[in-house]
């Protein structure tokens, strides 16, 4: 068997679209919501939000 790859998100400030967290998704029943979280941002320097992005 081979091994499942875990389902990787980026997640991608929404200010200046810097990539600054990684997260495992988690098992998400509600479908195609994307993540959206409010994160520190090194290079903006305020909270700003983040949301799940791919490659
Ligand atoms: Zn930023």
């Amino acid at each position: 068997m081979a091994t499942k790859k875990k389902p990787f998100v980026k997640l991608q400030c929404f200010d200046c679209k810097r990539v600054n967290y990684f997260s495992r998704k988690s098992k998400q029943k509600k479908g195609e919501k994307k993540l959206e979280l409010k994160k520190f941002c090194k290079w903006c320097r305020k909270q700003t939000t983040h949301k799940e992005t791919k490659k």
